[in-house]
């Protein structure tokens, strides 16, 4: 369903979760679809499942997920699984002073898969060529997925 390669056009995706586990299942199915120097652009309010979804995602590349920390205080985190992987949270960067010491090309990697939380923090500087995933709260444990190909 989500074997599709990064390299043709795709269509968006669309799908509900109604767990956690069901959330993180199929972030690590579609990981399979990722190659170095993807970027994932992932929206969505606080505790819409960003950081779950990219807990799915690692495991889908071989990484403990229990290892996956959000980085709202540190950044950046990275880790080391089939590709490497860096998560980032600019949640915090939400001043003008904050955002004008950060610069985003400082933190690409043409070697490692990036996934970005709050990347509307990064307004016109936000990576153009990425793929967008989007998730909204519909309940306690209900989210919908959208992913959005660039
Ligand atoms: P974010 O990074 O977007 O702030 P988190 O992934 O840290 O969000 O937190 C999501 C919260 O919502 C967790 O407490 C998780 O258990 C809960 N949750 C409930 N239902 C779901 C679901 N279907 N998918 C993902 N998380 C869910
Ligand atoms: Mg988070």
């Amino acid at each position: 369903m989500i074997k599709q390669s990064i390299l043709t056009p795709h269509d968006p995706i669309e799908w509900v979760s109604r767990s956690p586990k069901e959330t993180m299942r199929f972030a690590e199915q579609w990981a399979k679809s990722l190659e170095p120097g993807n970027v994932i652009l992932l929206y969505g309010d606080l505790g819409a499942g960003k950081t779950t979804f990219v807990k799915g995602l690692a495991k889908g590349m071989g990484i403990n997920p229990k290892e996956v920390v959000s980085p709202t205080f540190v950044l950046m985190n990275q880790y080391r699984g089939r590709w490497p992987l860096s998560h980032i949270d600019l949640y915090r960067l939400d001043t003008p002073e904050a955002l004008s010491s950060f610069r985003i090309e400082d933190y690409m990697d043409p070697n490692s898969i990036m996934l970005i939380e709050w990347p509307q923090r990064l307004k016109e500087a936000c990576p153009r060529n990425a793929i967008r995933v989007i998730l909204t709260h519909e309940g306690e444990s209900q989210r919908r997925l959208c992913i959005v190909y660039p």
